[in-house]
């Protein structure tokens, strides 16, 4: 197994926590004071979900003290497993180039890991956020994205069924959806993906060390 250690992941949180702050630096230059400074200055928008991250952005300002408590709060870090490992559950896919597993030819890169469980297992939230889509994505089957306002999202797809609007705030660890194999899928799993200023990341890289079991 490729987990990194502890202090990998410790590094890789400052640096985006360093990286965030960084972001939030023209807000405390315009030196506006109030609850209007804008927090997602400079943090570059998925192109795809443009609108539902401006419907994020309308509905959610926090002063420039929220966002650091956020920033410093592993809460709103994607680092709880959305499903647990244990006597079912398993990775049956990991984060990059793989066969394609629907036609079994062509190579891909798979930018999500696959956390295979079965039908209807409960999907948890890695952080908490605001849920800025929560439709039927195509080949993705029944996703939901989140985003966790520190430019991490984290995204949950082939659900069949998904206990979420868009515009609800989710909690950590809350059950968000069940697992299914909607979309193009060759079984009952969660492709689970998170995303830091808009590009996929290796979710293992944020993610807990994995329980035993
Ligand atoms: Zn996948």
């Amino acid at each position: 197994m490729k987990f990194s250690s502890p202090i990998q992941r410790i590094l890789r949180r400052t640096a985006a926590f360093l990286i965030t702050a960084a972001l939030a630096l023209p807000a405390l230059a315009a030196g506006t004071g109030g609850t209007a400074a804008a927090p997602m200055t400079g943090r570059r928008s998925f192109d795809a979900l443009s609108s539902a991250s401006e419907l994020f952005q309308s509905e959610i300002t926090l002063s420039l003290e929220e966002i650091k408590a956020r920033e410093e709060s592993d809460e709103y870090i994607p680092h709880v497993w959305p499903v647990r490992l244990g006597e079912f559950g398993y990775i049956s896919s990991y984060y990059g180039i793989r066969i394609d597993p629907v036609t079994g030819e062509g190579s891909e890169f798979h930018y999500a890991i696959d956390l295979a469980d079965k039908p209807n297992t409960k999907i948890h939230a890695a952080a908490s956020g605001v849920v800025v889509e929560a439709m039927d994505y195509g080949g993705y089957g029944l996703t939901i994205l989140i985003d966790h306002g520190n430019g991490y999202q984290s995204r949950y797809s082939h659900c069949n069924s998904m206990l979420v609007s868009e515009g609800d705030t989710v909690c950590q660890g809350q059950v968000i959806a069940t697992m299914g194999a909607t979309g193009r899928a060759t079984g009952v799993h969660c492709d689970f993906r998170i995303y830091l200023n808009g590009e996929p990341i290796d979710p293992l890289t944020v993610l807990d060390e994995p329980e035993e079991g």
